[in-house]
């Protein structure tokens, strides 16, 4: 695996930046500034770069990569943000080929029971089919089709997910369901609803749209077994920043973007607590929609305003917690949980060397529970933790190690786990993909993958052709 991005070599890339700063003669108006160094940043600057068009990439955190961030500690390798690439992510399997990053499947063990638990009742190892179904549910329930049940006569309505525009007008009706609310009007039962949300959506159901829960099951086959780059995700990042021609600033963070008169944007630059201005006729924001709210906009449509103000992020905390051996195998399981609140859910990560006995199960929870568990300290997050796989697994758990936690909604150059469009939210999707004036959004909430790292870099590569397409 390649040698992380030094501080200095960022600032090697970013030399000429004074010069680029200089006020000359059109040259505003030609420049292009991308905010944000995470996946949908750096592609739309290497697609830019690829096609000539030098690009100013400006990061405000010491390091690129944003919601992909690895983490090697005591011989282990884990993700602190994303972790599964799926089958159909082909947007992140195009760049890891161009980079020559192997992939490896985030579970090399998968086998066993993936175990469900859902109002303390555990429904998969022995069969049992849950309480509270109706028998239309019971019996789709033990052939595997409950999602089918509910979502498939909706996906033949959904069009064309991957169309400018989408979702159409004429999903409007749909568009102001929620899931919960969608599933009860085709009639779920409460336990139907429970089952088919259960784990990470448990926590943020009650905003979900089910326009944007659709067209995830529709375009994401959750079937096949998911990657993992082989060392880490972030071997993609630094590949990428490594790719780039322009100039790349860590460290430079964007306070302000005014759209003047003249077209051109303004922006006001934050590095080590000094300010200073820059103009550019092009402005890529890659930034979450939560962390563009933290910058001050002067000059955008009302509506572009409406849509960054009310998108909510979802509050996620992940963890990584080593055992000394891989218990749940021994025990028939395959070490995936999900759960209603507050655990929701587990899954085993790659990032032992095959010789290695230890295991990482890792934990993300999203919601109010997210909230509660990112404000524990480590030594009582570690004790819940454990206190739950017990629970969970229903018998002993050997004692993990707490390598890691992030609590995404904490960190404010982020502001969450990804977008929830909620219901009557369509409108922002559609504008989402519009520019405003020299301002154009890049980022998984500006594709249609939000939440995933193919949506980040789908993005990014679109607008970098579009800027290229209006040149
Ligand atoms: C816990 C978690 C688990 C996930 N799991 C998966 C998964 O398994 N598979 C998957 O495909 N995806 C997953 N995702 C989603 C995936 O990480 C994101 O969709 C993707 O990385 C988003 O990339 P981005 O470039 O759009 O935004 P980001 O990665 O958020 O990058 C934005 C960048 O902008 C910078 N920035 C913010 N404000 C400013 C400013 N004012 N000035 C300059 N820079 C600024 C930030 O520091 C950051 O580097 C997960 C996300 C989380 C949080």
């Amino acid at each position: 695996m390649s040698a992380p991005l030094s501080r200095r070599r960022l600032l090697q890339q970013s030399a000429g930046l004074a010069l680029a700063g200089c006020p000359r003669s059109g040259a505003s108006a030609r420049r292009v500034v991308v905010i944000g160094a995470g996946l949908a940043g750096l592609s739309c600057a290497l697609e830019l770069n690829r096609k000539g068009r030098g690009v100013q990439l400006l990061e405000a955190s010491e390091r690129v990569g944003g919601r992909v961030q690895t983490q090697r500690i005591g011989g282990l390798v884990v993700e602190l943000g994303a972790t599964r690439i799926l089958a159909g992510h082909d947007r992140v399997h195009a760049y890891a080929d161009l980079f020559g990053i192997e992939r490896t499947p985030v579970d090399p063990d998968r086998a066993g029971i993936d175990l469900a638990v859902v109002q303390g009742q555990r429904v998969a190892p022995d069969g049992a089919i849950p309480g509270g179904l109706t028998p239309g549910e019971a019996l789709a329930w033990q052939q595997g089709r409950l999602l089918e049940l509910y979502l498939l006569p909706l996906m033949a309505q959904l069009g064309d997910p991957l169309r400018p525009g989408w979702p159409p007008p004429d999903l409007d009706a749909l568009d102001r369901l929620s899931l919960a609310a969608y599933l009860a009007s085709r009639g779920a039962s409460e336990a139907a609803i429970a089952l088919l949300t259960l784990g990470g959506l448990s926590g943020w159901v009650d905003r979900l749209g089910i326009l944007q829960h659709a067209r995830h099951v529709g375009l994401d086959d959750l079937s096949s077994p998911a990657t993992w780059l082989v060392g880490g995700n972030d071997a993609l990042t630094e590949a990428l920043a490594r790719a780039l021609t322009g100039s790349l600033e860590v460290g430079a963070a964007v306070r302000e973007i005014r759209v003047q008169r003249n077209g051109i944007a303004r922006l006001s630059i934050e590095r080590r607590g000094l300010l200073s201005t820059l103009e550019a006729g092009v402005v890529v924001a890659a930034v979450p929609l939560a962390a563009l709210r933290r910058i001050r906009l002067v000059g955008l449509s009302s509506q572009v305003r409406r849509a960054i103000d009310e998108t909510h992020y979802v509050e996620i905390t992940q963890s990584n917690l080593s055992f000394s051996s891989r218990f749940w195998i021994e025990r028939g399981l395959s070490g995936r949980l999900r759960t209603d609140r507050p655990l929701q859910e587990v899954w085993p990560q790659a990032g032992a060397p095959r010789a290695d006995p230890r295991g990482i199960l890792t934990n993300s929870t999203t919601g109010q529970a997210a909230i509660e568990l990112g404000a524990m300290g480590e030594a009582e997050r570690g004790t819940f933790l454990h206190e739950q796989l017990v629970m969970a697994f229903g018998g002993p758990v050997p004692e993990p190690t707490l390598l890691s936690t992030r609590a995404w909604h904490l960190d404010a150059l982020i502001g969450g786990g990804w977008p929830v469009f909620g219901p009557g939210q369509g409108w922002i999707q559609r504008r989402l993909q519009q520019p405003d004036g020299p301002l154009w959004l890049a980022g998984d909430h500006a594709s249609p993958w939000p939440g995933w790292m193919q949506g980040a870099l789908y993005s990014g590569e679109r607008v970098a052709q579009r800027i290229l397409a209006e040149a």
